[in-house]
């Protein structure tokens, strides 16, 4: 069987950065420091942080005045930060940058006195969140059936946004949708979509030339994951998500298939090894991997953070 693996795929910068960022606060502060919400859509990588010491919450009243509390990578809505200074509590915002720069986005879209249309999945924390940072009403669409159900004059000056886990490919019918729809619209560069989600979405698209299966390394609830398993399928390739190893199933593949294996960025590369493990257990196989992007994006950690470090190592 040959094994081939995507590129690239798994972790992106604004994963590496929130978990970073729960690992420091453990090292500087001690435990246990708080996490509204899981840090990344990854079981994982939640429980190895927990063993840690971190603490998972879904809402601030259950974190004591006073703890450190981490925001997830997905971000929050204002009145999330409002109630934790409220609640006296010591925030370490883990927002991606990138999910941030979609929330100054809208802003200043509303500033400019545009009505801000929400291209995303309801109910998915960081529409969540995205919703809850920019003022006024954001319209949320999923499909360019919502787009024409918008109850909104034509002449409204409107601004589209987008969830950062969905590609440009991904959103291109829903925004042509918007641009026939209204006289008026602006929307930010196409450019400015999340480079890890396109990145990850076109490696697998060239792994769906190749393989007979695609095994994609995600949790259920990530919205990343989720989707490349669709893009393999979409291009007629059996596609399955799986969280490890243990849930790879000989039926899926015979012996001269190839397979083709990727992750979600939420996904750690070792339960890529784990997969490869388990493909190995059935019979020898012949791993390569696909030439791709490399990718050397990286974010800096928050400046409270820093300063803590700085102040810890001058003290000792
Ligand atoms: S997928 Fe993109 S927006 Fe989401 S955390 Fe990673 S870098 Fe940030």
């Amino acid at each position: 069987m040959r094994v081939i693996l995507a590129q690239p795929r798994g972790f992106c910068a604004g994963v590496i950065r929130a978990i970073d960022i729960v690992e420091r606060a453990l090292q500087i502060f001690g435990a246990p420091v708080y996490v509204r919400h899981e840090i990344v859509h990854n079981r994982h990588v939640v429980e190895r942080l927990r063993a840690k010491g971190a603490r998972f919450v879904e809402d601030l009243s259950e974190i004591p005045t006073g703890a450190i509390s981490i925001f997830s990578a997905h971000g929050v809505a204002t009145s999330v930060e409002d109630d934790a200074r409220e609640r006296g509590l010591r925030v370490l915002d883990a927002t991606c940058p990138l999910v941030a720069k979609v929330h100054g986005q809208g802003k200043r879209y509303v500033a400019a006195g545009r009505r801000v249309i929400l291209v995303g999945h309801a109910g998915h924390p960081e529409v969540e969140g995205t919703m809850g940072q920019i003022p006024g009403h954001v319209l949320l669409v999923q499909t360019a059936a919502d787009v024409a159900a918008l109850d909104l004059h034509p002449d409204t000056p409107v601004a589209y946004i987008t969830q950062t886990t969905l590609s440009v490919d991904d959103t291109r019918g829903v925004i042509a949708a918007i641009e026939r729809r209204f006289s008026d619209v602006v929307g930010p560069d196409t450019n400015d979509i999340c480079y890890a989600t396109q990145n990850r979405q076109s490696a697998v698209r060239e792994l769906a030339k190749i393989a007979d299966v695609i095994l994609v390394v995600g949790a259920k609830n990530s919205s990343n994951s989720n989707r490349l398993r669709e893009i393999g399928l979409e291009i007629g390739v059996p596609s399955y998500l799986i969280a490890d190893g243990s849930e790879v199933r000989s039926g899926w593949f015979r012996e001269s298939d190839v397979v083709g294996v990727t992750a979600g960025a939420s996904a750690p590369e070792d339960l890529v090894n784990d997969v490869v493990a388990a493909l190995r257990s059935t019979g020898p196989i012949e791993l390569s991997m696909l030439a791709g992007i490399t990718e050397n994006v990286e974010f800096r950690l928050p400046a409270e953070l820093i300063r803590a470090r700085s102040a810890t190592a001058t003290a000792s």
